[in-house]
C-alpha cells in the first residue's frame, strides 16, 4: 500500500527547530518578503507606492523618500500593532498549521508562553486569512456536493429525571444551535456558510453554485427544491452511504473535521465565531495535500496581503 501522504518525509518541510534557530532576523526577512514578493523584500510605501525608503533599523521601520510617510513591515496588514516577536508570530502560524483538526487556544498559549487572550485573536486573526482562499466569491463547479450538519446550542440534561425538559422543544433550547452548511466539489473548494436552517441550503446554493452543476444531497425533504436549478443525486442514508457514485461523503468528511475541532479542541464555539472554524476545517480539508512549510506561507502571504482586521483589531481592549 502506498504510504499516506502525511507519515512522507515531503509533508514535513518546516520546524519549529528551523523558526527558533532562524531567529528574529530570519523570521523579520521572511516577513518582509512575504509583504513585498514583487521587488524581493525591499519596502514599498503603502501610501505613494514609491519603492525607495530610509529605513530606521533600530525600530525595524521605514521612512518614504517620497512622501515621508513612516511605515513598517506589518503596517496596514492583520499584524499591524502586533507586540509578539516576529519568530513567535511565524512559531504560532507552524503549530496551526501542523494542527489538523485545529487547536485550542490554551494549548497555543502555553506553547508560545503568551496569554490566552493573545492566542485567540492572533489565531482569529490566522483564521481570517485561511478564510480569504475559502470565501473566494467564486461559484463552485462540477460535481457539487451539499450537506448540512448542526453545532453548539447543547442543553445540558438535569440531574433528576423529573427535573429534565422536553429538550427537542423549542422552548426549552438556548436559540445559539447553528447549521453549517457545506458545498463541496468533488475536485476542488470546499465552501461553508452557518444558517439558522439547513433549508437555507438551498437559496445558498442558488447564490454560488453553477447552473451546470450536477448536486448530490441526501434524502432531507427541504434538497427536493435543487431540483428545480440542478441536476441532482439523491442518496438515501437510511438505507446506504454510497450508491453507485451517488454520495456526499465529501461533505460528511469535511464535517468530520469540523465536528472532531470542535467536540476535540474548542469544546464548545459560539454561534458568533461558528464561520471562523467553518472556514478554518476547510482551508485545511482543500490543502490537505500540501506540506507544512507551503501551508505556513500561504497563510503569512495572506495574512500579509490581507488589511487590518475590522473584527479582531484591539478586540479585547472594546470587550473590556
Ligand atoms: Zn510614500
Amino acid at each position: 500500500m502506498a504510504q499516506h501522504f502525511l507519515l512522507s518525509t515531503a509533508s514535513r518541510t518546516l520546524s519549529l527547530r528551523q523558526i527558533y534557530k532562524g531567529g528574529e532576523e530570519a523570521a523579520y526577512k521572511t516577513f518582509c518578503e512575504m509583504r513585498w514578493p514583487e521587488t524581493n523584500g525591499e519596502a514599498v510605501c503603502p501610501r505613494c507606492s514609491h519603492g525607495e525608503t530610509y529605513s530606521i533599523t533600530t525600530r525595524r521601520k521605514f521612512k518614504c523618500k517620497n512622501c515621508h510617510h513612516q511605515f513598517s513591515v506589518t503596517s496596514g496588514t492583520i499584524f499591524a500593532s502586533r507586540k509578539m516577536d516576529f519568530v513567535d508570530l511565524l512559531a504560532a502560524i507552524c503549530i496551526l498549521v501542523n494542527a489538523s483538526k485545529g487547536v485550542s487556544m490554551v494549548q497555543l498559549s502555553r506553547d508560545l508562553d503568551c496569554q490566552y487572550k493573545t492566542a485567540f485573536v492572533l489565531a482569529h486573526k490566522l483564521r481570517e486569512a485561511m478564510a480569504q482562499e475559502v470565501q473566494t466569491g467564486e461559484v463552485l463547479e462540477g460535481h457539487v456536493e451539499i450537506d448540512g450538519a448542526y453545532f453548539g446550542g447543547h442543553v445540558r440534561p438535569e440531574n433528576r429525571k423529573e427535573d429534565r425538559k422536553d429538550r427537542r422543544l423549542k422552548i426549552n433550547q438556548t436559540g445559539k444551535r447553528r447549521v453549517v452548511i457545506a458545498m463541496r466539489e468533488r475536485v476542488g473548494r470546499t465552501l461553508p456558510v452557518v444558517a439558522k436552517d439547513e433549508g437555507e441550503g438551498v437559496a445558498l446554493a442558488n447564490e454560488n453554485v453553477c447552473r451546470m452543476a450536477t448536486m448530490s444531497a441526501d434524502e432531507a425533504s427541504h434538497w427536493d427544491l435543487l431540483h428545480v436549478g440542478y441536476q441532482v443525486d439523491r442518496v438515501n442514508h437510511s438505507e446506504c452511504y454510497s450508491d453507485h457514485g451517488k454520495h456526499t461523503n465529501m461533505a460528511e468528511s469535511y464535517f468530520s473535521r469540523l465536528r472532531r475541532m470542535v467536540d476535540g479542541q474548542h469544546h464548545g464555539v459560539s454561534p458568533h465565531y461558528l464561520h471562523q472554524y467553518a472556514n478554518h476545517a476547510a482551508w485545511l480539508e482543500d490543502n490537505r495535500r500540501s506540506d507544512n512549510g507551503t501551508l505556513a506561507r500561504i497563510v503569512v502571504s495572506n495574512a500579509m496581503g490581507a488589511g487590518v482586521s475590522r473584527s479582531w483589531k484591539g478586540y479585547w481592549q472594546r470587550a473590556a
